[in-house]
This record gives C-alpha cells, sequence and structure tokens, in this order.
C-alpha cells in the first residue's frame, strides 16, 4: 500500500510494527508519522473495525469481551488468564451454522465469518485491556479458535489471520501457540496437515456412537465417526514428535457419560489407535438448552474408565461461567449469570 501511495517501503514495516507490535487502534496515535501521512492513511484504510459493546468479568478472573462488527454483527473474545501463562479465546464466525444441540453459539446461527483482520483484532482488543495498550505480554498467550463458530469454514482468514499474529516484527504468537477446534470438517482436518507451521488440533467429539452423535452434533450426518477418525489417523502423520492432538467431549448428565459410553469411546480411539488426549469438559448449562452437566464423580469415572484401558483424559475446568463465557456459552448475551457481579462499560 505505501508503494501505491508512493511512499517509502520502510513505512510498510513502521505502520504493520505500530498496528500488530504496538497494537495502536488509530493512524492517529502513530505520532512518529508525518501529520500529512495520517491524513492521507485515513482516507483510504481503517486500523480498527471493531468496537467494545461491553465486557464481563468473572469471579475466578476469565473476562468476556462483546463487541460488533462495523455492520453491526456481534463477535466475542474470552481472555482466560492462568497461573503460567494466559489463554485467547478467540471466535472464527459470528454466530455458527452447525447445530450442535448442546452449545447456546448455535441458536444464533450463522451471521457470517469473520474476516482475518476481525480475527486479529480480537486479540489485540483482549491484550490491550490485560497489558494496557502496546504493553509487553510477561506471561505469554496462548490462542485457542474455540469461541463462536466453526473455524474450518473460516479456513482462509483463520490461516492468514495466523500467519499475520505469527510474524517476528508484530504478536509474534507462533502457530505452536495456537489450538483450532473443529467440530469435524473432514476435508479441511486433512487439509491442515501439510500446512508448514500449522497450529495444533483439536476435535470435538461429544458421543462414541454415530447414533448419538447424529442427534448431538449433526455435522455427524455429514461426516461420520469412522470417516472423521480416518483423516484424523492422517494428520496423525503430522504430528511432531511430543505432539498429540485433542479430543473434546462435553459431558451431558444421562445422554453421553454412562461407564458403557467410556469404554464405547475407548475401544472407539484404541481401534484406530490414534496419539490423541480426551479433554472432558463438563457441560455449561444455559438457558434454553435441555441438559444438565454430569455430576463430577460420574465425570471422574469416566475419566479414569478411559485411563484404565489406555486413553489419556483429563477434566477441563470450566472458566467463566457467570458471564457466559464459558465453552458453548457464546451468544451475545448483554447478561451475566449472577447479576451481581459488577458490569463494566
Ligand atoms: N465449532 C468448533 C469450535 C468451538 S470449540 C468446535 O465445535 O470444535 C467449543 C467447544 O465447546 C467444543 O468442543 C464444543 O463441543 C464445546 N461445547 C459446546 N457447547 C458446550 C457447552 N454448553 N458446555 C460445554 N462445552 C460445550
Amino acid at each position: 500500500m505505501m508503494e501505491e501511495m508512493g511512499l517509502p517501503s520502510y513505512r510498510g514495516r513502521q505502520i504493520f510494527a505500530a498496528v500488530q507490535h504496538r497494537r495502536l487502534r488509530s493512524f492517529e496515535e502513530m505520532t512518529d508519522l508525518p501529520k500529512d501521512l495520517r491524513a492521507r492513511l485515513n482516507e483510504r484504510a481503517q486500523v480498527a473495525t471493531l468496537t467494545v459493546e461491553s465486557r464481563y468479568i468473572s469471579e475466578d478472573g476469565t473476562r468476556r469481551y462483546l463487541m460488533k462488527t462495523h455492520d453491526g454483527l456481534p463477535v466475542e473474545t474470552v481472555f482466560i488468564p492462568e497461573e503460567r501463562r494466559d489463554t485467547i479465546c478467540f471466535s472464527s464466525q459470528s454466530g455458527c451454522p452447525l447445530q450442535c444441540s448442546f452449545c447456546l453459539t448455535a441458536k444464533l446461527g450463522l451471521l457470517r465469518t469473520l474476516t482475518a483482520g476481525e480475527i486479529v483484532e480480537q486479540i489485540h482488543i483482549a491484550l490491550n485491556d490485560a497489558y494496557g495498550e502496546g504493553g509487553p505480554t510477561p506471561r505469554g498467550t496462548n490462542l485457542v479458535a474455540m469461541g463462536a463458530g466453526e473455524p474450518f469454514l473460516a479456513f482462509e482468514p483463520l490461516m492468514k489471520a495466523l500467519r499475520i499474529m505469527a510474524d517476528p516484527a508484530g504478536l509474534y504468537i507462533v502457530p505452536n501457540r495456537v489450538t483450532v477446534s473443529t467440530a469435524g470438517i473432514v476435508p479441511r482436518i486433512k487439509e491442515l496437515a501439510s500446512v508448514p507451521d500449522r497450529p495444533h488440533l483439536a476435535i470435538s467429539l461429544a458421543a462414541p456412537t454415530d447414533e448419538l452423535r447424529n442427534e448431538l452434533m449433526p455435522i455427524n450426518k455429514r461426516w461420520p465417526l469412522e470417516e472423521l477418525l480416518g483423516a484424523c489417523k492422517e494428520f496423525e502423520r503430522s504430528l511432531k514428535p511430543g505432539e498429540r492432538f485433542t479430543f473434546e467431549y462435553v459431558m451431558l448428565d444421562g445422554v453421553n457419560d454412562s461407564e458403557e459410553q467410556a469404554r464405547q469411546l475407548a475401544n472407539l480411539l484404541n481401534r484406530h489407535d490414534l496419539r490423541a488426549k480426551v479433554n472432558l469438559i463438563p457441560h455449561n448449562p444455559a438457558d434454553p438448552l435441555p441438559y444438565r452437566p454430569s455430576p463430577p464423580e460420574r465425570v471422574e469415572r469416566f475419566r479414569q474408565i478411559l485411563e484404565s484401558k489406555g486413553v489419556h483424559a483429563f477434566v477441563r475446568r470450566p472458566r467463566g461461567r457467570d458471564i457466559y463465557a464459558a465453552c458453548g456459552q457464546l451468544a451475545a448475551r448483554r447478561t451475566t449469570n449472577m447479576p451481581a457481579l459488577a458490569q463494566l462499560r
């Protein structure tokens, strides 16, 4: 763009660093640029397009940002402080076209796929809020594409966003710090395997049989379990030594959490001999979802059965449930589960 405008190319690098490293949100703030250049830039480009509508802070420190695109659609991002590092969970779409029966985002339907810029901006907004505009990120940042939307239906903008964020002159968050979660878009799982410097992969399973998975995740009718695990097998070849991929399994009381289903799940994964682990996610309830979370003892029992059959399994601690920030709760809610909590801005 700088060349098109008849300017030296170092200006391009300077502006890239201002946006992607210093995380400035307007040309006005780039006071190291000549004033007339800032004015010219303002006429033909925009640094930021998302606006933060509200921010909710959980009692566990998790923050949810409810933002709006330039065309008025909701975008949500979650900042999760952890002991050793922070995780930012970003959205790839506004709403989601998949109709998983246990997920609140599904109720929005698909509004639109986000652009690469809108994906990157979410990270800027969360980091600026946590550390001050352009402030250093002392604890390191992991990213998960586990917000609203199906990242593999936003494949191109997502990959572009990851390239931008990996730039050492910018955010410098490399794909090795990023996990992309899919409901099981089989062709994209195979495609990701051949991407150099790819992110880690997580796959949402939710059921050990096609019969149940068809009901919970209709995408399973398009790509059933055998095809999905076949694609995982192909993907496995791209794993680095020591690297695993992850299956996510939401635990729904009385639906998919029995001992028999734990055995079925272990057998399914063992039959495909996959270098994977299972994250058990207690269901995050929300009106009008027709499920309850499995009791903790049942989740633990489920985990033990998986482990006893050689499948590594972990129970994920829900974060930000009280502010509609936990897995499957992003639906542009303008309230919190706990009205007493401070609602900022
Ligand atoms: N569409 C992608 C990215 C979303 S990741 C995918 O499905 O993988 C969000 C994760 O939260 C998924 O693993 C999903 O199965 C899980 N999830 C959805 N609703 C949930 C809920 N109400 N409670 C707990 N986990 C949920």
